[in-house]
């Protein structure tokens, strides 16, 4: 390794140690660690100082008597955006170096598949950094997360059928905007998003139910896409051999099941009318609900047994299912062939914001990594 590689190594590696620190640090401390000299670590810690990425944190006491200056990284550095495209809105998050939220807003558009919608998503987002007062020159880049199949190796968004997107050229995305542009289909950046605040889970599936019904795979710490980059369409699992009839023109896949419509459809509700009049003891509803968690625990049960993994379930119903949550790993324990008690099972975390914060972490990811 030439002194050049071997400097970046070395700086690469006080920084990872203090991004994964979970309190400040003093220069013994990192020394001592990762087995370098103090001069090491001292021009390294300069050189990190001079770019912005660590700071002075404060002073300790330490053995020697004199007190101990200590540094931590500078969360604030660097910052991502994420914006998720969907039939009426455009949700726009920020985000720092360890994924904190600085800045989100949803704003009213319809999506078309037209310049001036694209014109009208540049504006927004330049607006957003403007209303926010977020530094350009901070700005890793602009994630954009929609309900599609990517397919980066053709430049193509393949499909996208609840925006009416069939074979569209990525580039009028990825060129839209004078920043680096990352396109991500909606389920695989929330699962990442949920994985990434689940440091206790190295590998798992995560469960979208929305309007469509997705998912994603993260294994070994790291996504699954798949060889076509459809790995995790839970969606389409057939849950019932000519059920009923789902979004992609098969029958008695899970989505035809499990989609948020099932539950709002048949009595003209919205989600929140819908869980309120459950809450109150409503028949109808409770009968739709009942119906509802048993079919979505088929689903989870037939996951789990596939990749033997904790089960996460995002999309905006699973802010109203806490209450639901024994009842569904009760069906999950039922259908178990090895005796498992249905605790793999969690309901995620990011909530609605879980697209767009994954999708803005891969720029995240990239600056950390390297
Ligand atoms: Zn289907």
């Amino acid at each position: 390794m030439s002194t050049a590689e071997l400097r970046r190594r070395n700086r690469r590696n006080v920084y990872h140690y203090f991004y994964n620190a979970d309190a400040p640090r003093t220069k013994q401390e990192i020394a001592a660690a990762l087995h370098l000299s103090l001069p090491t670590v001292t021009q390294n810690l300069r050189d990190l100082m001079e770019q912005g990425l660590i700071e002075y944190a404060g002073l300790i006491d330490s053995t020697g008597g004199r007190r101990a200056r200590t540094m931590q990284m500078a969360a604030d550095a660097r910052f991502s955006v994420g914006v998720e495209l969907s039939p009426k809105h455009i949700r726009i998050v920020a985000i720092d170096l360890l994924a904190n939220e600085i800045a989100f807003q949803r704003i009213s558009c319809p999506f078309s598949n037209d310049a001036a919608y694209r014109q009208q998503l540049l504006a927004a987002v330049e607006a957003f950094l403007d209303a926010f007062h977020l530094d350009r020159a901070r700005l890793l880049g602009i994630g954009v997360t929609l309900p599609g199949i990517i397919n980066e190796a053709r430049g193509l968004i393949e499909v996208a059928p609840i925006l009416g997107i069939r074979k569209m050229n990525l580039a009028l995305l990825t060129e839209l905007f004078p920043y680096p542009v990352f396109v991500e289909n909606d389920a695989s950046a929330g699962g990442y998003a949920e994985w990434w605040n689940r440091s206790d889970l190295d590998s798992m599936a995560y469960l979208f139910l929305g309007k469509g019904v997705g998912g994603a795979l993260l294994i070994g710490g790291r996504p699954y896409a798949g060889v076509n980059r459809r790995s995790g369409e839970f969606g389409h699992m057939g849950i019932v051999p000519d059920g009923r009839p789902c979004s992609c023109g098969k029958r008695g896949c899970l989505e035809a099941y499990c989609s948020v419509s099932r539950l709002t459809d048949d009595l003209d509700l919205q989600i929140e009318e819908f869980f309120e009049k459950l809450q109150q003891g409503d028949a109808d509803c409770f009968a739709i609900w009942k119906q509802y968690m048993d079919d979505l625990a088929v689903g989870i049960n037939s996951i789990r047994m596939v990749m033997d993994c904790d089960v996460v379930l995002g999309g905006m119903i699973t802010p109203f299912m806490e209450d639901y949550l024994p009842d569904i790993r009760t069906r999950l324990a039922a259908l178990n062939s090895f005796g498992d008690d249905g605790r793999y099972l969690h309901l995620g975390k990011c909530r609605a914001k879980a697209n767009c914060i994954g999708v803005a972490l891969h720029f995240v990811d990239t600056f950390i990594n390297e």
